[in-house]
């Protein structure tokens, strides 16, 4: 039995109105040039709003603003400290509405209100004021070459940056893309996930309240094959940004590579190991791993997806982490204590229940969940399997969704061999007292980010992005900012280098 805050079958209001629905380009709400397209509610199924659909047309009237931008605008010719001060008053002006965009998030996407409130906002608002506090700290450097020369480099921004962001972290995707591009003086035409148009066209609404000149962020709504597809090949996008499957990265990398040769930053999947060791305190681990794979319907690129556990701890990990599904709270986002939503929209649905009868088929142990919750929305009852082998889909393919994987294991040698056995490499989490296991395995495991006694930390200074087919490059920290920057070596002869 779940746990439920609402009956479903109830009628939803949310308790934020859609004002923003059009494409925003060159600082202005324009209809799409051929059609609008529909935004459904996954909480509900019914009509959110008809949204304008950005097609090719539109792709090469927003990459026209953004050149104009860069190449004639004041952005980039801005002192840093003037562009800096406009991403700090578009974070305050974020915080000033932050209910209301939480409320579009939670409306839009069916993750909690209450998780959208305490984590997605806090994030986006701190990663906006960390680049603001870079802006005007980007340098080159001065270098000692042989011969009688002075030599520096420049860095300089790279001019037009086409960013292509998913669905299941709308806001926080726009943030890690948006934020280090602007702080180098780039300008951005950004592609919003057709599932989740909406927040993106409310906060660049107060972008440009913040000052941000016309045609520095532009906002296409539409579909991958069109407008994104557009953006990857246009010749005078600059550089390309792209989060989601790996499946669409391998494309994106191509048409890059066909047009112009972009640089590109690819964060795709992934199939993230969490490694519970036996001398981990089990109740905490529990809890964590739970997290790790619950956390945004388990629709989260590093979800711990595969529980390694101790074979000493195993049978008490599993009593407990089946104890803590069953006792999720499901229901309508917008309710107090409700910690999981409706997946996203009716194909990822229909994807994890798929990957469930798998699982069952394999001979994988169902210890809680395996089926939607009520009839109503796109839900799922939190789903844990036991007994999981290697080689079953669960354990080897991506799931996106509320279904945690237990495998056990005896020793550390394995556990690593087969934590690393995946084409991904997000990250990982190890859970152990022994600070030599943790040294070891920090260093032996093949992913973009380890966790150790902790998962999900997020903070805007720490680098994120994945090895093997997890992705190219880092995004946050100071990494991201080498995404958006040309490096110029200026090479000047010295009459009289003798001092
Ligand atoms: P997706 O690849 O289908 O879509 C992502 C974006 O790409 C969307 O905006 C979509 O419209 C666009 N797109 C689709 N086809 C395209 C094409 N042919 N050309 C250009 N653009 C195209 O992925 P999704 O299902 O929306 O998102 C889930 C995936 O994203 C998961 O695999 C997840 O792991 C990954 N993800 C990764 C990270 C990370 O940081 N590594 C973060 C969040 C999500």
């Amino acid at each position: 039995r779940f746990s439920t805050a609402a009956a479903l079958e109830e009628p939803i209001t949310p308790p934020v109105k859609v004002e923003y629905t059009k494409l925003l380009i060159n600082g202005q709400f324009v209809d799409a040039a051929s059609v609008n397209s529909t935004c459904v509610n996954n909480i509900t199924g019914q009509l959110i709003a008809d949204v304008a659909e950005g097609d090719i047309e539109d792709v090469n009237r927003a990459v026209s603003a953004a050149r104009k931008a860069f190449d004639e605008g004041p952005w980039p010719r801005m002192t840093a400290y003037e562009r800096s001060r406009i991403l700090l008053r578009f974070a305050d002006l974020v915080e000033q509405h932050a209910d209301e965009i939480a409320a579009l998030e939670a409306w839009d996407n069916g993750k909690p209100y209450e998780q959208a409130t305490s984590d997605e906002i806090p994030l986006f608002i701190r990663l906006f004021r960390y680049y603001a506090g870079w802006a005007d700290k980007i340098h080159g450097l001065t270098i000692q070459a042989d011969g009688p020369h002075h030599v520096e480099t420049l860095h300089e921004p790279i001019g037009v940056a086409g960013q292509i962001i998913p669905w299941n972290f709308p806001l926080l995707m726009y943030s890690w893309k948006v934020g280090p591009a602007l702080a180098c003086g780039n300008t951005v035409v950004l592609k919003t996930a057709e599932q989740t148009p909406l927040s993106a066209l409310y906060v660049s609404k107060l972008f440009h309240e913040a000052g941000l000149p016309p045609g520095v962020l532009n906002i296409v709504s539409g579909y991958g094959p069109s407008a994104g597809a557009a953006l990857a090949s246009h010749m005078d996008v600059d550089k390309l940004a792209f989060t989601g499957s790996t499946e669409t990265g391998k494309i994106v990398l191509g048409l890059a590579a066909k047009s112009n040769l972009k640089p590109v930053t690819l964060e795709l999947g992934g199939k993230s190991p969490f490694i519970v060791c036996e001398d981990a305190n089990v109740d905490e681990a529990v809890d964590l791993a739970h997290a790790a794979l619950f956390y945004n319907q388990g629709q989260c690129c590093c979800a711990g997806s595969r529980t390694f556990v101790h074979e000493r701890v195993y049978d008490e990990f599993i009593e407990k982490a089946k104890a803590r599904a069953l006792k999720r709270v499901v229901g309508d986002p917008f309710k107090k204590g409700v910690e999981q939503g409706p997946q996203v929209d009716s194909e990822q649905f229909d994807k994890i229940l798929k990957y469930i009868r798998s699982g069952v088929d394999s001979g994988a142990t169902l210890e809680a969940g395996g089926q939607r919750f009520g009839s109503n929305g796109y839900y799922i009852q939190p789903t844990v399997f036991s007994n999981v082998q290697d080689d079953m889909l669960i354990a080897k393919d991506e799931i996106f969704g509320p279904v945690q994987s237990i495998l056990k294991f005896k020793d550390t040698d394995e556990v690593i061999r087969r934590a690393n056995a995946s084409h991904f490499g997000l990250a990982a989490g190890v859970f152990t007292q022994n600070l030599d296991t943790a040294n070891r395995m920090t260093r032996a495991l093949k992913a973009g980010t380890v966790w150790i006694n902790c998962f999900d930390v997020f903070d805007a200074a720490i680098p994120f992005g994945g090895y093997k087919m997890s992705g190219h490059g880092r995004e946050k920290g100071i990494y991201s900012l080498h995404n958006y920057l040309q490096v110029k070596a200026v090479v000047t002869r010295l009459k009289n280098p003798a001092w």
